[in-house]
C-alpha cells in the first residue's frame, strides 16, 4: 500500500476515533468539564491507590492522548461490553449514574452493572487487567465508595454487596472477587473525597506522590515529586552507574593485560605459557576475516545504500 494512501486513511480514522470518543463521553458525562472536577469513585480509587497530583494535572491542565495511547485506553471498554454479555438485557442496570452531595458538593458514581430484586442489589466494577488474581486497593476503593454511596440512596432495607470482575482481555481470563463493605474505609473514601473537592477547588495544594507507573507519566517534568528524579539518580540507578563504570574499568584493565600477554609471548617467541593453577594460554596464528566495506559501498551506491538504510532509534550512554 503506498504511504500517502496509508497515511491519509490513517489521519481519516484518527478523526472519527477522536470524535466518536468524545460523543460517548458527552453521553456519559454530560459537562466534561464539570466532570472533570467533580469527585468519583474512579477519581477516589485513583487518589487512593495513586498520585492525587496527577488527578489535578489531568483535569485542569489535560494533554492531548495519541492516537495509539486512546487505542489502548479502549481495552476497558472492550472489557467492558463483554461483561455486558454475562447479564439478562432487561435484568441488568448499566452505567448506572449516583449522585450524592458531600460539603455541598456533588459526588457521583457510575455503577458498570447493577442486578437485584427489591432485597438485595449486587453491583459489578469490571477491570481490565494482566493480573485477574489481585485486588488493587485503588479497585476496592472505588466499588466501596459506589457501594457507600448506592447504599445511601436505597436506605437500610435493601442488601447492598459489591463484586469486582477482573478480566484479561488478551488470553480471555477472568477472576470475580467479592468485595465487603468496610464502614472504615468508607471513611477514608470520604476524607479523600472532601481533600479532592478542595484540591480541585485550589484550596488545598496537590500532593504528588511517586508510582511506579511516574516514567511514563506525561506530568513527570513539572512534578514537584519526579522532576527531581528525571534528573537526579535514585539508589537503584546510582548502584547502576557503578557497575557500568567498573565493568569500563574492568575492560581497558583486561585488554591492557591482554597486550602486555601478547608482548611476552612474541618476544620469547613462545606459541604456549603455563601458569601456576595449570591454564595455558595458546597464541593462534594470524587470521584474516572478510569484512564488507560499507564507506566504500555509501561511495559507489548512494541511491541504493539510502534505499536500504532503515532507521532505528538507538542511545549511547557516556557514563563520566
Ligand atoms: S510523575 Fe509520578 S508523582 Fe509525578 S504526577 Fe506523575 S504519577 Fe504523580
Amino acid at each position: 500500500m503506498e504511504e500517502y494512501k496509508k497515511q491519509a486513511m490513517l489521519q481519516y480514522f484518527e478523526k472519527n476515533f477522536r470524535e466518536n470518543i468524545e460523543e460517548e463521553q458527552l453521553l456519559q458525562f454530560e459537562d466534561m468539564e464539570k466532570y472533570k472536577v467533580t469527585v468519583s469513585a474512579s477519581k477516589i480509587g485513583a487518589a487512593i491507590g495513586g498520585c492525587p497530583y496527577k488527578l489535578y494535572m489531568e483535569a485542569k491542565h489535560p494533554i492531548q492522548h495519541s492516537f495509539k495511547q486512546l487505542r489502548i485506553f479502549q481495552r476497558g471498554h472492550i472489557g467492558e461490553q463483554t461483561i455486558g454479555k454475562f447479564f439478562k438485557k432487561d435484568s441488568v442496570k448499566k452505567q448506572l449514574k449516583i449522585i450524592n452531595e458531600l460539603n455541598n458538593e456533588p459526588m457521583v458514581a457510575h455503577l458498570d452493572f447493577l442486578l437485584g430484586d427489591s432485597k438485595k442489589h449486587r453491583i459489578f466494577e469490571v477491570k481490565t487487567t494482566e493480573d485477574v488474581k489481585t485486588v488493587q486497593e485503588n479497585w476496592k476503593a472505588q466499588i466501596i465508595f459506589q457501594m457507600g454511596m448506592y447504599m445511601e440512596e436505597v436506605g437500610p432495607d435493601v442488601e447492598v454487596e459489591g463484586y469486582i470482575i477482573a478480566t484479561n482481555v488478551q488470553n480471555g481470563e477472568l477472576e470475580i472477587h467479592e468485595i465487603e463493605f468496610d464502614d472504615e474505609f468508607f471513611g477514608l473514601c470520604l476524607i479523600q473525597a472532601e481533600y479532592l473537592q478542595d484540591m480541585f477547588a485550589g484550596r488545598r495544594k496537590p500532593i504528588a506522590i511517586i508510582q511506579h507507573y511516574c516514567s511514563s507519566c506525561q506530568y513527570k517534568m513539572e512534578c514537584p515529586a519526579a522532576g527531581l528524579l528525571a534528573t537526579q539518580a535514585t539508589e537503584s540507578i546510582k548502584k547502576d552507574l557503578e557497575i557500568i563504570k567498573n565493568a569500563a574499568v574492568v575492560k581497558k584493565e583486561a585488554e591492557q593485560a591482554k597486550k602486555r600477554v601478547t608482548e611476552h609471548m612474541v618476544n620469547f617467541g613462545q606459541s604456549k605459557i603455563k601458569d601456576d593453577y595449570s591454564r595455558t594460554v595458546a597464541m593462534l596464528g594470524e587470521t584474516s576475516t572478510s569484512r564488507f566495506d560499507l564507506e566504500r559501498f555509501k561511495e559507489c551506491h548512494p541511491e541504493l545504500y539510502k534505499e536500504f538504510l532503515k532507521e532505528t532509534p538507538s542511545y549511547r550512554l557516556n557514563v563520566i
